[in-house]
């Protein structure tokens, strides 16, 4: 790997990344700053959590070195570089990167993205910014306003192009570059490069060169997978119960639909553990406060839709948990991203109900490998479905030689390729009513208090009458590895095996 000093980059990034406390490149940057600097398109197949931000802001800044001013006038600081992103979470964190790394260069950035008063982005527009960080529909909105002109952009940056097409943002993008002037830099990153994605990118990209990014060797190789088995009306208490008794901290669940994320973080505080929601339906302050309470560990887990986690970025997340497993494969990896970063270690958890099974399947063909189970005592779910759920096929490796191969996640070539049905964005996390029904508003911790409850406010939701599960918390604090139950007594061990249906080839 080069060093950054090799990558020609100039002395004030060169102290900003020191600063940042980077010793070397990640993959993706050392591929893409030199191409960037020679001036190619580029074609970037890179997830979040790779470093690919910097992969593309940092030889952005290098190449509109020549344009630093510190002279106030708007005039001599027009846009000369556009990045677009899908959500505004991301858009914040791009432009606080810009920033960060830009800050010994007196090149302005800002960053526009809807939900949120016009107003003092136009002011921020109007004094001039060099680089511009927005989400498609306000950044038209500042066009049609006439706020905004591009006859000076030189780079354009689609960031995380399969989310703009999964979020119906594709028609805004394309107006965008119609926008532009037809001599630019062109820069195109997607975690999955379907044929739509690459028919969007030869609309727009001039000879681009494709840079993939070993994610596999250098990021999520420090995850850890474990699949969970539980009936579906005992996750939520099975969560409580490992949140508390593991002492997990910094934990980001992922839900299916708002209204299961709402009330799972309602009842999460009922049981004791600090809990709050993040997803479209909340404000934008709203999304950021619980954001920078999750950050400074005020609460101890997140609960987010897949659509308002795109883009979360924080340092070096411990754990991430599949309450709800997704209905399309891909987002698992893009779920897992958020943990394991920068070569933290990191643990992903599906919580997996029977009728999930299918499910957790599709995403072992997709990562091609056999996710470990593990059964919690007390949380198992029905011994007539138990077995079928630990032996699952292993699509890589054949039955017998999982136990080869680590527990690592890798985001393989395969999930490139990914495209497949997906939800659309109103589709994904809509669809209501799944999931917690029934499920006990108990403490499931009894040696732990639940005095430290924050008020969060009641819903209508809640107030639906609710059936006890059956079975009470198991109190054990001790949990089976997925190997104990595998290597188990003959006779289960004989059960299990009648119940592997034949690896795949
Ligand atoms: P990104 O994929 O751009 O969202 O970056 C993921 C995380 O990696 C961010 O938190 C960055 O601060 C961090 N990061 C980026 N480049 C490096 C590097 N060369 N060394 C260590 N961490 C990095």
């Amino acid at each position: 790997m080069p060093a950054f000093s090799e990558l020609g980059l100039c002395p004030e990034l060169l102290k900003a990344i020191e600063e940042q406390g980077y010793t070397e490149p990640t993959p993706i940057q050392a591929q893409a700053i030199p191409l960037v600097l020679e001036g190619r398109d580029l074609m970037g197949a890179a997830q979040t959590g790779t470093g690919k931000t910097a992969g593309f802001v940092l030889p952005i800044l290098q190449k509109l070195l020549h344009h630093a001013s510190t002279s106030a006038s708007p005039a001599r600081h027009p846009v000369r570089a556009l990045i677009l992103t899908p959500t505004r979470e991301l858009a914040v964190q791009v432009e606080e990167s810009v920033r960060l790394y830009g800050k010994h260069i007196p090149l302005r950035a800002t960053v526009v993205y809807g939900g949120v008063p016009m107003d003092p982005q136009t002011q921020a527009l109007r004094r001039g910014v060099e680089i511009l960080v927005a989400t498609p529909g306000r950044l038209l909105d500042h066009v049609q306003q006439k706020i905004l002109h591009f006859p000076q952009v030189e780079f354009f940056v689609l960031d995380e192009a399969d989310r703009m097409l999964d979020m119906g943002f594709m028609p805004d993008v394309k107006r965008i570059i119609n926008l532009l002037p037809k001599k630019r830099q062109n820069l195109l990153f997607s975690a999955t490069f379907s044929e739509e994605i690459k028919r969007l990118a030869d609309s727009f990209l001039q000879n681009p060169v494709m840079v993939e990014v070993a994610r596999r060797n250098s990021v999520a190789e420090a995850i850890t997978h474990i699949a969970i088995p539980v009936a579906r009306e005992r996750k939520r208490e099975l969560l409580a119960y490992l949140v508390q008794d593991r002492d997990w901290n910094q934990v980001l669940v992922f839900c299916a639909t708002r209204l299961g994320a709402n009330r799972l973080a309602y009842q999460l505080n009922k049981d004791g553990v600090h809990a709050t929601a993040i997803h479209g339906d909340k404000t934008q302050s709203e999304r950021e406060v619980a954001l920078e309470d999750f950050k400074s560990g005020k609460v101890r887990v997140l609960v987010a839709t897949d659509v308002a986690a795109r883009g979360i970025d924080i340092e070096a997340l411990p754990r991430v948990v599949n309450f709800d497993l997704p209905g399309a494969a891909e987002d698992y990896v893009h779920r897992i991203g958020r943990t394991g970063r920068a070569g933290a270690k990191g643990e992903a958890v599906a919580l997996v109900s029977p009728d999930e099974q299918e499910r957790l399947e599709a995403i072992e063909a997709m990562i091609k490998f056999k996710i470990p189970r593990e059964l919690i005592p007390g949380y198992e779910p029905d011994s007539r479905v138990v077995s079928s759920m630990i032996g699952a096929p292993d699509h890589s490796h054949g039955r017998g030689r999982g136990g080869e191969r680590s527990s690592s996640g890798r985001s393989e070539r395969g999930s490139l390729d990914g495209g497949g049905s997906r939800e659309s964005f109103r589709d994904r996390g809509e669809r209501g009513g799944r999931g917690e029904r029934g499920a006990r508003p108990a403490s499931t911790s009894p040696s732990r208090s639940s005095a430290s409850r924050p008020s969060t406010p009641s819903d209508p939701i809640f107030s639906a009458p609710y059936q006890p599960s059956s079975g009470t918390a198991g109190s054990a604090s001790t949990v089976v590895p997925a190997k104990v139950v595998q290597n188990g007594p003959k006779r289960q061990v004989a059960a299990l095996l009648g119940g592997f249906p034949k690896a795949k080839p």
